[in-house]
């Protein structure tokens, strides 16, 4: 929703102020789809209202997974660039919403189909948040049968990642303000503590996030243990290296005694063996207060099939996690969600 244009209304309309607070309670709320539906407010302006989209771009494709526990959208900007968000339910009665902040990617990993895409542009704060808002008015909708046994009981969204297309410190302005409204009591009203940022480790990012916002969840995608391994596949780690990054984690955890996730996708035959599994335990350990990181394994997804990256069987993980395990340091397996519907990053904005 665009607030600078509903203002710019309700000021052309003369109309009190507290009008504003009205509007967003019922769009960032009760999630509902045109301001036709606002009861509170005079039917005049209604009427007026009525001709705003509240989003602030057309859906252009809903896949819904066969479990009904995912959707995944795609998005067709003002622009007529296309972004992708993610809706998961990991429990009954969890919803989380996955977000994207850039159209495509400058980071350019070798496995991610984001990157493969390139980079367009950065997303306006309004275009962060209207992708929570769309899910919202979808759970609303009901829309689909398979979504419409599980969602029944609550329609409330639980959590929002920013683990969709793009490099969230690369477009820290926007997100910060995404941010703002996501938390706002009088909007959204997520808790901090339900919102998670990944970054991929650009040098000053997560300076910014303890400056501006230190009570959003902080997961870095580390994927590789070694620099060698991790300058090839993700470029990004020339910038900033293992020992850097150690350095702004350590930063963070003199500011912030709040767990960060290392997420790490395992890549059959390139990061999954025992030794890969110590080399990370060496890392985690490096660190002053390594009981901070939680290291979340992903199983690679792949929907290509000549694709170069093979996902580590589920023993695999399991034998990784328990090695982590049994040495102390915290370690989940993420359940695949979506995989039917192109879940991963950037796979269904990258399809021609
Ligand atoms: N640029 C940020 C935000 C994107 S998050 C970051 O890298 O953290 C997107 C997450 O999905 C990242 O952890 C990324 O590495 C992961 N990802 C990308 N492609 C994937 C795939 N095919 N399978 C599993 N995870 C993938």
């Amino acid at each position: 929703m665009n607030i600078q244009k509903i203002e710019q209304i309700l000021k052309d309309q003369k109309q009190p102020k507290f009008r504003l607070g009205q509007i967003k309670k019922a769009v960032y709320r009760d999630g509902i789809s045109s301001f036709a539906e606002i009861s509170t407010i005079p039917k005049e302006l209604r009427s007026v209202l009525e001709k705003e989209k509240i989003l602030s771009f057309e859906v252009e494709k809903v896949l819904v997974s066969k479990d009904g526990n995912s959707a995944k959208a795609l998005l067709k900007l003002d622009d007529a660039s296309k972004i992708e968000t993610v809706l998961i339910s990991p429990k009954e009665n969890i919803w989380s919403v996955c977000i994207s902040s850039q159209v495509g990617c400058p980071m350019n990993c070798a496995f991610c189909a984001t990157g493969q895409t390139g980079f367009k542009r950065n997303l306006t704060a309004e275009e962060i948040v209207d992708q929570v808002l769309f899910w919202k008015q979808y759970l609303m909708k009901h829309e689909t049968c398979n979504m419409k046994q599980k969602i029944n009981s609550k329609l409330k969204l639980s959590n929002v990642v920013y683990m969709g297309m793009g490099e969230p410190f690369l477009n820290w302005g926007e997100v910060l303000e995404s941010l703002k409204i996501l938390s706002d009591p009088k909007g959204m009203a997520f808790g901090s503590r339900s919102i998670s940022i990944s970054t991929v480790g650009i040098p000053g990012g997560i300076e910014k996030l303890t400056q501006d916002f230190p009570q959003v969840n902080l997961a870095v995608s580390l994927h590789f243990s070694k620099d060698k391994n991790r300058n090839e596949f993700m470029p990004a780690n020339k910038n900033l290296n293992l020992e850097k990054l150690k350095v702004e984690l350590e930063k963070y955890f003199e500011k912030s005694s709040r767990k960060v996730f290392l997420e790490y996708i395992m890549f059959s035959g390139l990061n999954d063996s025992e030794k890969d599994a110590k080399n990370l335990l060496e890392y985690i350990k490096s660190f002053k207060k390594p009981q901070l990181l939680h290291v979340n394994l992903i199983r690679y997804n792949s929907t290509d099939s000549k694709d170069k990256f093979i996902s580590s069987s589920a023993e695999q993980a399991v034998k990784f996690r328990n090695y982590l395990l049994g040495n102390k340091i915290n370690c989940t397996i993420r359940r695949s969600l979506g995989t039917d519907i192109e879940g991963a990053c950037g796979q269904l904005a990258g399809k021609k």
